[in-house]
């Protein structure tokens, strides 16, 4: 199973049959920061600075909860069979904490039920045909390759992350 950690799609999980899960939602989580984050400057203008700590710690443990429940869908997808293997995207995403926990999450459920986790070198993988191997720069939702070969965007990458060489692991 290739797992794709993302920022419009939390997760995307495809497995070796070509089964697709989206998992979680960018869109609210966006939504739900941006409010947080104008609050917040609110209660800082009026030197309401316990009231901004406290929202600050609401908002970090909502996206605890959001990883939590995010990495327990993408383990409840895979099964004993499958090996997880997941990338972060690029090196900015790969050093910020919310991409790291996600995948912490992930590999500590997952280990609790046998399934070992491979982490990928992410490079090209949205970009390669899954089939041909042409890269194709995808412009829409739609990945369109000169092979005939065309699916939805994201799923390319999980799709693609199942044979990628493995890189080290988290840390
Ligand atoms: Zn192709």
């Amino acid at each position: 199973m290739g797992v794709d950690l993302g920022l419009k799609a939390p997760a995307v999980s495809v497995t070796s049959t070509g089964k697709t899960k989206f998992i979680g939602n960018g869109r609210p989580n966006k939504y739900i920061r941006r409010k947080y984050k104008s609050k917040r400057s609110e209660l800082g203008q009026a030197k309401k600075l316990n009231a901004s700590k406290t929202l600050n710690d609401k908002e970090q443990r909502w996206m605890k909860d959001q990883d939590h429940k995010i990495s327990r869908k993408v383990v409840d997808f895979s099964n004993i069979r499958n090996t997880a293997r997941t990338s972060r995207k690029n090196e900015k995403n790969l050093h910020t904490w919310s991409f790291y926990r996600l995948a912490l999450f992930i590999e500590y459920k997952a280990k609790l039920r046998g399934i070992a986790v491979e982490y990928v070198d992410p490079k090209y993988t949205s970009q390669t045909c899954p089939i041909c191997r042409n890269r194709n720069h995808v412009k829409d939702r739609n990945y369109q390759c000169s092979c005939g070969f065309k699916t939805h965007r994201d799923r390319v990458a999980g799709m693609n992350i199942i044979h990628a060489p493995v890189i080290d692991g988290v840390a």
